[in-house]
């Protein structure tokens, strides 16, 4: 049978067909664009052989069988034809039950008309083959047939016209090959016979060899049903099978050559030299048959790895959200070869997903898109959805799924993936086609699926940093005002000081001159300057006169105090004997010391003193102020006032057995209204200002005040050292 090559090139259509018909039905088992392609092409299989079985009949009876098997195949392909015509690609149509009887009624007539002598009348076997005589059954037949088919490729074409991009591209192929395929098998199969010439039958088939190679192209340039890798994987194997059977019958031959008497031996080592061959160039075939068939079909696929390290790199270099994202969608952009690349971002405290930089750009986050991924949490294809869509059965997944792929192909989408963190969707890489056509295969989701996790984690990163950089602007802005606003507080506390001090001294100068006026005219009285005055009454005067010297003495404390703070605390240098200074003090202050029993030594040094230059009054002030606290604040003991003198210094201690001064308090004593808290208690008639002005007094002379205590109850000093040629001044 197999010597006819006429035969063998049929067996050869009929086993492509069979493949192909295999290859597209495992891909989906419930769509029926599927199912009714591999019955057309199962068909085409069992007309090819059909037709090889008749020609290779020699008998009436096997010839008029067979015969009637290959027009039954072609009834089975024109009806299959109609309805893959009717339902490519993938409408959305249900199954309506009765329009399909409608159909299969003609077609079952048709099978049955072919099995009455109306088709076919009869069969004569000549020497070229056999002359078929048929019937009107036969122009029924013809009717049926092209009406059939003829309705399919309207349907096709119509969507053809209706199509864009990869869908028309798709039906364009297979309308093409499917088209040439049954110009073919109706000139040879269908109208010769008619008008009587059977020779030529056999040629019909051999152009579907057409529409699969057609058909193969559309699969792979425009992913046709999607069996692109299934594909791949079989022309990889054929190359490899047809290559290893090529070497081990190219040795058989050149063995035969030499010796044509093969023992079993011989062959047996031959076998095994083979097998030897075989393992040993397996693997580098596979590698090499692997390379070329994915060259054919996954032309351009990126490298992966590098691919990752580089965006590896991007990330850890980027510190913002929008230069990260900038960064990683131009790296993907140009690797992968895709016409876009978008990174849509969660808005915070809002409900969108956009773009970092564009205003327009976003997606809402009850968009269908958003809603999908939040619930697979998977990258999803939109093809795949789209393939996926067509197999749901039930209707209202159909539509929800029908509604995410309306919305991807809108954005032109091709593919997205979700990027996740802590189960909350933060951001979204939505990629573009890819330039070549090609599909995005399991590499490529593989690669997204190890990439994504980094992606969510140096988002989130860049969003904290991008945080606290805003953060720090506020923080910044805010420290700004609250500088300005200290500066100005500042500024008006500044001149509420001065107005202070202003009105301390002119209220100072009002209150001397009356009070100089009232103690001269009180000595006069005094004096008897008015007439003679009783005891009683000199008591009293005395009284008056004491009080007003105390008040001269507090009106001069805040004119230094005034003079001090406005920097007018002028100094009149005389020379004058600092121990003379320090003896009328005591003696000024003797009445009060014996009041309570105190008693004050002055410890004066060996050697003489000189005098010293300085502002006799404001010294004779301060050691009086010093004497006269030591005297307030003991009540019983002593008071040792001790002079001594260094090379240019002179040193002042008044120390007594007095309270004392608590540690914590002793820094503070030489501050402005300062006062120690039992103080303060027990003598209310402090002003807290007499050490202030004896430290301003002794530094602008250029000399240290300090006080020294062991504590409470323990007594103190203070101290004081003046230069002895102050150089104040000059
Ligand atoms: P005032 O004596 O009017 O209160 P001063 O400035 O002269 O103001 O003194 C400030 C404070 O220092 C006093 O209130 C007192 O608490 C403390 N102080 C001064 N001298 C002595 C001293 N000799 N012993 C104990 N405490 C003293």
């Amino acid at each position: 049978m197999f010597s006819d090559p006429k035969i063998i090139l049929l067996f050869v259509i009929a086993s492509i067909n069979v493949i192909l018909g295999f290859l597209v039905l495992i891909r989906k088992r419930r769509s029926w664009v599927n199912i009714f392609y591999s019955l057309v092409v199962f068909s085409i299989a069992l007309w090819a052989i059909g037709l090889s079985y008749f020609i290779d009949s020699i008998d009436f009876v096997s010839a008029i069988l067979w015969a009637r098997i290959y027009y039954i195949a072609a009834a089975m392909i024109a009806y299959s034809f109609l309805m893959f015509g009717l339902l490519f690609p993938y409408v959305k149509m249900k199954f309506i039950w009765w329009k399909h009887i409608l159909i299969l009624i003609p077609f079952f007539a048709s099978c049955i008309l072919v099995f009455t002598k109306y088709h076919i009348e009869a069969i004569f076997i000549q020497p070229w083959g056999k002359d078929v005589i048929l019937g009107w059954g036969y122009v029924v037949f013809t009717v049926y047939f092209l009406m059939y088919m003829g309705i399919g490729f309207v349907s096709m074409w119509k969507k053809e016209r209706e199509s864009l991009g990869i869908r028309k591209m798709q039906i364009k192929y297979v309308l093409l090959g499917t088209l040439i395929a049954a110009l073919g098998g109706s000139v040879f199969n269908l109208f010769l016979p008619l008008v009587g010439n059977y020779k030529f039958i056999w040629l019909g088939p051999l152009f579907t060899f057409l529409m699969a190679i057609f058909i193969s192209y559309a699969i792979i340039r425009y992913r046709l049903m999607n069996i692109r890798l299934i594909l791949s994987r079989i022309v990889h194997y054929i190359f490899s099978f047809v290559a290893t059977f090529l070497i081990v019958d190219a040795t058989l031959y050149f063995f035969e050559a030499f010796d044509t008497n093969l023992t079993n031996f011989k062959s047996i080592a031959i076998s095994s030299l083979f097998a030897i061959f075989v393992i040993i160039l397996h693997d580098p075939f596979q590698k090499f048959f692997g390379k070329i068939t994915s060259n054919i079909f996954f032309r351009g696929v990126s490298d992966y790895q590098n691919l990752f390290k580089s965006i590896g790199n991007t990330i850890s270099k980027q510190v913002s959200r929008e230069g990260l994202a900038y960064s990683v969608s131009k790296n993907l952009y140009e690797e992968l070869k895709v016409d876009f690349v978008k990174i849509y971002i969660k808005e915070e405290g809002s409900n969108r997903y956009k773009i970092l930089g564009s205003n327009q750009e976003s997606i809402n986050n009850n968009s269908c898109i958003i809603e999908k991924l939040k619930s697979d949490n998977r990258i999803i294809i939109t093809e795949e959805l789209e393939l996926n869509q067509n197999d749901t059965p039930k209707i209202d997944e159909y539509q929800k799924l029908e509604k995410i792929v309306e919305k991807l192909n809108e954005l032109k989408i091709e593919f997205i993936v979700p990027i996740v963190i802590e189960e909350k969707l933060i951001a979204i890489i939505a990629l573009g086609q890819k330039r070549s056509n090609e599909i995005f295969d399991k590499e490529i989701i593989e690669f997204f699926d190890v990439l994504s996790p980094q992606i969510a984690t140096a988002l989130e990163k860049a969003r904290l940093y991008d945080e606290s950089q805003q953060f720090n602007i506020k923080l910044k802005s805010e420290v700004d005002k609250a500088t300005s606003d200290l500066v100005k507080a500042n500024i008006r506390l500044k001149q509420l000081d001065q107005s202070k001090s202003e009105f301390l001294s002119i209220a100072a100068h009002q209150l001397r001159t009356p009070l100089t006026g009232i103690k001269g005219y009180i000595s006069m009285f005094l004096e008897g300057d008015f007439g003679k005055i009783t005891d009683d009454q000199r008591i009293e005067l005395e009284k008056i006169y004491r009080s007003s010297d105390r008040l001269t003495r507090l009106v001069d404390v805040f004119l230094n105090v005034s003079r001090i703070e406005t920097g007018r605390l002028d100094l009149k240098k005389e020379n004058f004997d600092f121990i003379k200074i320090v003896e009328d003090v005591v003696s000024d202050l003797s009445q009060q010391a014996k009041k309570k029993n105190l008693k004050i030594t002055i410890q004066k040094p060996d050697e003489e003193i000189p005098k010293i230059l300085a502002d006799k009054d404001k010294i004779h002030d301060v050691v009086m102020n010093l004497v006269d606290n030591s005297i307030k604040y003991t009540e019983k003991g002593w008071i040792n006032i001790r002079i001594s003198k260094s090379k240019s210094l002179i040193t002042l201690e008044v120390e007594d057995s007095g309270i004392g001064i608590s540690e914590n308090e002793i820094d503070k004593l030489f501050q402005k209204f300062s006062r120690a808290e039992a103080v303060s208690r027990i003598h209310t008639g402090g002003s807290g200002l007499g050490l202030f002005i004896a430290k301003k007094i002794i530094e602008t002379h250029g000399g240290r005040i300090w006080a020294e205590s062991e504590g409470k109850d323990k007594g103190s000093s203070f101290t004081f050292t003046l230069p002895i040629q102050s150089k104040i001044n000059e």
